[in-house]
């Protein structure tokens, strides 16, 4: 599998309290060295989105403000949820091309891996076409699903969301959108309190109890998200991959456990074989307790690399 990862998105930070903290991908990192040493993992820099490639999700003033925005020292403030350094801007660059990083390497014919994770921050599930929001400064799983329609002909994306938190976001980009479709669960009511219902038809929204766990998301995939994925035949698999419905994480009430992200990893891998050549790109999204986000992104990488070819 390839990660795309640069510790330029590590300096991106919100303050000292900030639960979206550069501890984030070094408590991951560390704990996927030993897959990067055995090469079961593939290591490579993302590439840096230019503006132009960015407002293929956002609305071209909304791209120019954030632009605009990045300070040479201290905090801007965008909601009070997200703020921006003086690295965020790389950071959210970097994020925001990571998905294009991606495709490029699973096109290449001479690359055996069909499967990416994208290691990268700030995430992306919130922020909508004119609006950064909730962490989030670009929406980098959107930006990558309409290049991947506009630029490579894919016609059947699908996009599944397993984050606690709904993604809005993607939401607002790809409804109504032709060749993307979207499947996603979270908990709900709770943080930002949308997604019931669902804005169109390509949207699929699954909105769970507080409390809900292990036997209830299994039990959604199983009567529910496989049969859809199923139906739309997807051509490539986008994951918006959130590890903040886990039972030890602080920002929300979900009971998810370790294995859960394990089944996640290998059942999508297992879809992407029957429709898509394996091709599956996962970008990392929320998941807040070090030790549950690091144990559970290991569990789903290794779900999924154990159905890979
Ligand atoms: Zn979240």
């Amino acid at each position: 599998m390839h990660l795309i990862f640069s510790d330029q998105c590590i300096k991106h930070e919100m303050g000292e309290s900030h639960p979206e903290s550069p501890d984030r991908l070094t408590a991951i990192y560390s704990n996927l060295e030993d897959l990067i040493d055995s090469h079961k993992l593939f290591q490579q820099e993302p590439l840096q989105a230019d503006a132009e490639l960015i407002q293929l999700a956002h609305q071209h003033g909304m791209v120019e403000h954030i632009f605009n925005l990045s300070p040479c020292e201290g905090y801007v403030v965008i909601d009070p949820d997200t703020q921006m350094n003086a690295h965020s801007l790389k950071a959210a660059r970097l994020a925001a091309g990571a998905g294009i990083s991606a495709l490029q390497l699973i096109e290449d014919e001479t690359q055996k891996s069909k499967q990416a994770f994208c290691l990268t921050r700030p995430p992306g599930h919130h922020a909508e076409h004119n609006r950064a929001m909730g962490f989030c400064l670009f929406n980098n799983i959107a930006i990558t699903a309409i290049y991947a329609a506009q630029n490579l002909n894919y016609n059947k994306i699908l996009i599944i969301d397993f984050d606690v938190h709904h993604g809005n976001g993607t939401e607002d980009i790809v409804k109504g959108h032709p060749n993307i479709s979207l499947i996603s669960s979270f908990q709900h009511p709770w943080y930002p309190g949308s997604g019931v219902p669902a804005q169109s038809s390509n949207i699929f929204n699954f909105p769970l109890y507080a409390g809900s766990g292990s036997e209830v998301i299994g039990q959604l995939w199983r009567d529910q998200i496989i049969p859809i994925t199923r139906r739309i035949a997807p051509d490539l698999i986008l994951v918006s991959a959130g590890f903040d419905a886990h039972q030890e994480d602080p920002l929300a009430q979900l009971n998810f456990l370790d294995e859960d992200y394990f089944f996640f990893g290998k059942t999508l891998a297992q879809l992407a074989n029957e429709f898509c050549n394996g091709k599956v790109i996962s970008f990392l999204e929320g998941g807040y307790q070090l030790d549950a986000l690091a144990r559970s992104v290991r569990a789903y990488i290794q779900g999924q690399l154990s159905e890979s070819r």
